[in-house]
């Protein structure tokens, strides 16, 4: 395995193993601190790709001011020790500097869908998280890129990037791995004392509660919204930033789960530790024959 710090010895690496050698490169963007949901991407990307590149970066610019740039977790020598037990092939892990340099001006945009739910809570955070992957996509040109459906709207976001600008690669989304207690791991799990990763598990447990009544009939999204209000509202440490039923790929909120299944997007604060999540909630059974919705 190779740690890469600079972009062009990167990207000539990737070039020689698409030309020369004729294999399929997996891609994994990750901000590091890596724990089982990064490692669950990586092993579907071990599994389907020949050579499997791992990028490690704390993107400046997916963070607003205020937010926990400074303090977030970074341990590349351990996140080396565990990637090296995976078969990685390749660490690309530049600096700051490497990315961007002095006189960098060039963002990519995208309009509607980052401005919503995590785009209007992080105002900026999707123009640096699209700008950042079209910059590893130019860079390593990956048969795949592989995304965790913990950042759902991201996940959308960067589906979309990459029809719209035509970036040769497929996206591959991967379900959210989550704690015993049901929490879904996050690097920011970290900044959690007990009583709070404890208070934490009720995100699931109100997203769970929600979804079984979506099972049982209940298909009106403002009742499902009251019901995870509720169920977090019963937690004194965690307060709601938003809760929302969308359609899985534009994230237009829905008044009504139809024939087609929906997403259930939440975030919450813990005291200070702001943490999302997200459920399938399974669309509404058609009567056989006459496209009713069984009630
Ligand atoms: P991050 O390092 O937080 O930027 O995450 C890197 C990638 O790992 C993103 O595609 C995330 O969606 C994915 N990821 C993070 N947490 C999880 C999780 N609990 N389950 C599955 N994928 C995850």
């Amino acid at each position: 395995m190779e740690i890469i710090g600079r972009r062009v010895r990167m990207s000539s690496v990737a070039r020689k193993l698409r030309r020369e050698e004729n294999k399929t490169i997996g891609l994994v963007p990750t901000m590091g601190a890596l724990h089982e949901g990064h490692l669950s991407l990586i092993r579907e990307a071990r599994r389907m790709s020949e050579i499997v590149i791992v990028s490690i970066f704390v993107n400046p610019t997916q963070f607003g001011p205020g937010e926990d740039f400074g303090r977030y977790p970074r341990d590349l020598t351990k996140d080396t020790a565990v990637l090296t037990d995976y078969n990685v092939d390749y660490i690309y892990a530049p600096s700051v500097d490497e990315i961007y340099p002095k006189g960098f001006s060039s963002f990519i945009n995208a309009e509607g869908i980052a401005e919503i739910f995590e785009g209007a809570s992080r105002p900026g955070h999707f123009r640096g998280v699209a700008t950042i992957i079209g910059i590893l996509l130019n860079t390593v040109h990956p048969d795949f890129t592989f995304f965790g459906q913990k950042d759902a709207q991201q996940a959308v976001l960067i589906k979309r990037l990459v029809r719209d600008l035509a970036f040769d690669t497929e996206i591959v989304v991967l379900p959210i791995a989550r704690e015993e207690s049901g929490l879904a791991l996050s690097s920011r799990n970290a900044y959690l004392n007990e009583e709070e990763r404890e208070a934490a598990s009720v995100i699931r447990r109100a997203l769970e509660r929600a979804k079984a009544a979506s099972v049982s009939g209940e298909h009106v999204t403002k009742h499902l919204l009251e019901i995870v209000a509720a169920g977090i509202d019963a937690e004194p440490l965690a307060r709601v930033d938003y809760a929302a039923i969308v359609d899985p790929e534009t994230f237009e909120s829905i008044d009504r789960i139809d024939d087609r299944p929906a997403l259930l997007v939440i975030a919450v604060f813990i005291g200070k530790v702001r943490l999302i999540d997200n459920i399938f909630l399974p669309a509404a059974r058609v009567r056989k024959g006459t496209g009713d919705l069984k009630e």
